[in-house]
């Protein structure tokens, strides 16, 4: 099955999102959690905290190699000092993307995922067919994302856990070498920073949509 083009609205959506539900009315109900703050973390994290946030942080590593340098020893505390981090994000690994090595990320027991970088995974993430099929065909899912690389690329899959979550420091297109940090920050897709995608190069930005 499809792992990129999944039906959103499949039924397996409908019994989460029954559940989902549920919880929310008991939780309101004994009083633990207001409807308010239910609403004003939804709209934190689909509005202000998305891929932008972790785009940003990749462009200053393109352009900062001491930035870069400890992005990837401590990733959490790299994040931290351009404030970002929170909830989801605790402890988070950033892996490098070369000619030689790829690097994917999954989450095969779930959905975890890097809130703050990345914002809430896209439904295809928590999907059973993307969660088992990246580990036994990754290249196969990444052809389905428009993503075909050399055989000779190492592809390595990455396994988030609620205790540690990954996320891609993509390759910085060619062609970039005259763009400031901001304009280097738009061609980095959410895509790219679970791996399923590259970073676009420049003039791609306006013209290709995200998956
Ligand atoms: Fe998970």
């Amino acid at each position: 099955m499809s792992v990129a083009h999944h039906h959103t609205h499949s039924r397996h959506d409908e019994v989460v999102a029954a559940r989902v539900k549920a919880m929310e009315a008991i939780l309101v109900e004994k009083g633990i959690i207001g409807t308010d703050a239910i609403d004003f973390m939804s709209s934190v994290y689909e509005n202000e905290v998305g891929p932008q946030l972790g785009a940003t942080i990749v462009a200053r590593a393109w352009v900062d190699a001491a930035f870069r340098a400890r992005l990837l020893a401590d990733a959490t505390a790299a994040c931290a000092e351009m404030g970002v981090g929170g909830m989801q994000g605790e402890e988070m690994i950033v892996l490098e993307n070369t000619d030689a090595v790829h690097n994917l990320v999954v989450c095969t027991l779930c959905s975890c995922y890097p809130w703050p970088v990345l914002g809430l995974p896209p439904n295809w993430y928590k999907y059973p067919a993307y969660r088992a099929r990246a580990v036994r065909d990754p290249r196969g899912v990444m052809a389905e994302f428009g993503l075909r690389l050399p055989d000779s690329t190492e592809i390595r899959i990455w396994d988030s856990s609620a205790e540690l979550r990954y996320w891609v420091l993509p390759r910085r297109p060619e062609g970039t070498d005259g763009l400031t940090e901001e304009q280097l920050a738009l061609l980095v897709t959410r895509d790219s920073l679970i791996g399923v995608g590259e970073a676009l190069r420049p003039g791609a930005a306006d013209t290709e949509a995200e998956a």
